[in-house]
């Protein structure tokens, strides 16, 4: 019997959404825009597309796993978990909602960027303590590749900035 008969692809996307990722717990990878496509086809054979985020950030391995493992328990007998290297994941496809989620997190969400990033724009980054934009790079790299470390002249504390891209 075939158990995925009645399988929408809005189960799927329900499914990812308890797929965190696994630098960011409260983050889904739907949160965070990388999963670009789901089908099914109304077979047993379910595919996911994403997108491979930041090149060198080796959470994809482990995300595509949890992917895979998460829509397999669904009952399908056969998961294709495809990246997609050609649909760039910039810090724009991450939904509005998740980067409030980053920010109660404790990391500085990425400004929007709309494809351009300015040196303000990277300058003016909201210290997620307090809210001052009087802050200051001290690290490109922070726990991360996708992090850097910043201080906060109001608070005087650091933080970490999820780095736009
Ligand atoms: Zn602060």
């Amino acid at each position: 019997m075939n158990t995925t008969t009645n399988i929408t692809d809005a189960d799927i996307w329900a499914t990812l959404e308890s797929v965190k990722d696994p630098e960011i717990p409260v983050l889904s990878v739907v949160d965070m825009g990388i999963i670009t496509a789901v089908s099914h086809e109304g077979g047993d054979t379910a595919t996911v597309t994403m997108t491979p985020t930041f090149v060198g950030c080796p959470a994809i391995h482990t995300m595509k796993k949890d992917i895979h493992d998460a829509v397999a328990a669904m009952g399908f007998s056969s998961v294709e978990v495809i990246v997609d290297m050609d649909t760039a994941w910039t810090s724009d496809r991450m939904k509005p909602e998740a980067k409030a989620k980053l920010e109660k997190f404790g990391i500085a969400p990425p400004p929007v960027s709309d494809g351009e990033l300015t040196a303000e724009m990277l300058d003016r980054v909201r210290c997620p303590h307090c809210g001052s934009t009087d802050t200051t790079l001290r690290s490109t790299f922070g726990s991360t590749l996708c992090r850097a470390i910043r201080f906060c002249f109001s608070c005087k504390q650091g933080f970490e900035q999820f780095k736009p891209l």
